[in-house]
């Protein structure tokens, strides 16, 4: 089992990027191999997370090799990146979220939304400029400590094959049932769950009951509620709902964004239009910048996407 347990547990780190079934062992053995390219460097000290009493930092990091964040204030400066060489992805992008502030970012699809989370999640390094929190580059410090700080919903959400409590609770190892049921409720997914024969232990993801992509994204969400990290990334987390869930939900998301560090990609203008500031992405520029109002009074990009969403009861529909 020992050997189960290593590649099972990189899954864990990497199960946003796992759009396949965890049996596909090549998919499994490149993520891997790119782990290796984000490795730490040799003492590289951990973010420090003020966890709960009785919870450790974990991964063993001793006291002496951490460090202080007195603010999770997130910046990407003059970032460029490029999944291969040949086509640079994002170019010399530039932009802060204020600890506790929100900023959203929305643009077409293909445009590098997704690519801002995966890299501030660290699955990536850049290749020119940097990402830090709370003043530190995220490649000097722990890996491990730059992801206990975030919570993530991503766009398309694997699960683990196990029990439903068990992919909820891995949001925060140790969680009561208590806790695992309120941020359910919350996610509103408690009574999808209850009403299945084995409620909170049935078995869930490729081998055990298939989810649609809406109580997936719906996991996700129970999941990163009960985690309640400090930063949090909303990668069109509810673009799988159905409108009357959708609504239920944003609202538990603003509610848990608040005063929390949020990059929020949204798919729906109407969930933006609070934010700190909101990036308008094209081909991976950002072209557009502002708060809603800003950007209303601009009539640009962001004021035709958001007429045309008017235009469509309030319905994403892909910007032109
Ligand atoms: P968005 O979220 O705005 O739809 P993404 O950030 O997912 O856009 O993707 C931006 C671009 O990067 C797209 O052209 C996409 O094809 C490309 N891309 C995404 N992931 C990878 C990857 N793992 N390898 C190579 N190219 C990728
Ligand atoms: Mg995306």
């Amino acid at each position: 089992m020992i050997q189960l347990y290593i590649p099972l547990n990189f899954l864990g780190v990497l199960y946003r990027e796992i759009k396949q079934s965890l049996t596909d062992l090549d998919r499994m053995f490149a993520l891997m191999d790119r782990e290796r390219e984000v490795a730490d460097r040799p003492n590289a000290p951990a973010l420090f997370l003020p966890l709960p009493p009785g919870e450790g930092q974990g991964e063993g990091a001793p006291a002496s090799n951490v460090l202080p964040v007195s603010d999770w204030t997130v910046r990407f400066e003059h970032v460029t990146f490029a999944y291969d060489p040949a086509r640079v992805i994002l170019h010399d992008v530039s932009f802060e979220i204020p600890a506790g502030k929100t900023v959203a970012v929305v643009g077409p699809s293909g445009s590098g939304k997704s690519t801002l989370a995966r890299l501030l999640y660290r699955f990536y390094d850049v290749q020119q400029g940097r990402i830090t929190i709370g003043g530190h580059d995220v490649r000097d410090v722990q890996q491990a400590s730059v992801r206990r700080a975030i919570g993530i919903v991503p766009q398309d959400t694997v699960l683990f094959n196990d029990t439903v409590e068990y992919n909820i609770a891995y949001g925060r190892p140790g969680a009561s049932r208590t806790e695992v049921e309120e941020a359910a409720r919350a996610a509103r997914i408690h009574d999808f769950i209850t009403s299945t024969p084995g409620g909170y232990q049935t078995m869930v993801g490729e081998r055990g009951l298939k989810l649609s992509g809406g109580e997936k994204q719906r996991v996700a969400i129970a999941r990163t509620l009960l985690k309640n990290p400090p930063i949090l990334i909303f990668d069109e987390a509810t673009s799988a709902l159905d409108s009357a869930n959708e609504r239920a939900i944003q609202a538990e998301l603003r509610t848990a964004a608040r005063n929390k560090t949020t990059l929020l990609i949204a798919h729906r203008l109407s969930t933006v239009v609070d934010a700190h500031e909101i990036l308008v992405m094209e081909a991976g520029h950002v072209v557009e910048r502002g708060t809603h109002e800003a950007l209303l009074a601009r009539g640009g990009r962001y004021a035709r996407m958001w007429q045309l969403q008017q235009r469509h009861g309030g319905d994403a529909v892909p910007a032109a």
